[in-house]
This record gives C-alpha cells, sequence and structure tokens, in this order.
C-alpha cells in the first residue's frame, strides 16, 4: 500500500474532535493497520497513573502526558518546498512511486 503520509513528515489537523485543528506537528508514527498517525504535541491525552510509594513517599504526580494517534483522514500533509497542506500526488521513477506535492510539484521523499 502507497502511505501518503510516513515518519518524519509535518502534517496540519484539518478536522477531527480536537483542539488542535489547524496546528501542525511532525508525525512520529505511522499506524497503517488502524490509518492513524501519531503527531508529536498534538492530540494530547492525558493519563491518570496510580502513584508509586518509594520508601513511604509518593512519586510520580500521576498525570502522564501522551500523544493520541490521529486519523489519517484527519491530516494533511505540509509540504516540505511550499508549505502549504497539499494532496498528494505519485510519480514513478526508478521503478519506485514517489511522493509529490500536488501543488507546487515539489518531490517529497
Ligand atoms: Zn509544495
Amino acid at each position: 500500500m502507497r502511505l501518503k503520509i510516513k515518519k518524519g513528515d509535518q502534517v496540519e489537523i484539518i478536522t477531527g474532535k480536537t483542539d488542535d485543528k489547524g496546528k501542525r506537528g511532525e508525525v512520529i508514527r505511522v499506524l497503517p493497520k488502524m490509518n492513524k498517525v501519531v503527531v508529536q504535541d498534538l492530540n494530547i491525552r492525558t493519563k491518570h497513573q496510580k502513584q508509586v510509594q518509594s520508601e513511604g513517599k509518593a512519586i510520580n504526580p500521576g498525570i502522564v502526558k501522551l500523544e493520541a494517534p490521529i486519523d489519517i483522514s484527519n491530516v494533511m500533509l505540509v509540504c516540505k518546498k511550499c508549505k502549504e497542506t497539499t494532496r498528494v500526488g505519485f510519480v514513478r521513477e526508478d521503478k519506485k512511486s514517489i511522493r509529490v506535492c500536488k501543488k507546487c510539484g515539489a518531490k517529497l521523499d
């Protein structure tokens, strides 16, 4: 399957139930089977963890911040060259599919 979004890409959240709509970040993980991506510092969920007791003292205040995966359809790729959100096109070169920006034509791989 040709993935439109890869680790290290800049994406912008374009829709979804998040306060981070319109924000951009770097993709730190792609979950192809779930059709989701994890974007650094966006779509943060706080998880409450049990406090850990160590020598009678509570360590770890109990809140961990984690980036929750976002549906790939809720993000749009930001072109490295023109810095615009863009749809991704594919061209074949040396028997490989490489991604191109549909706005400026820049190669993205
Ligand atoms: Zn572009």
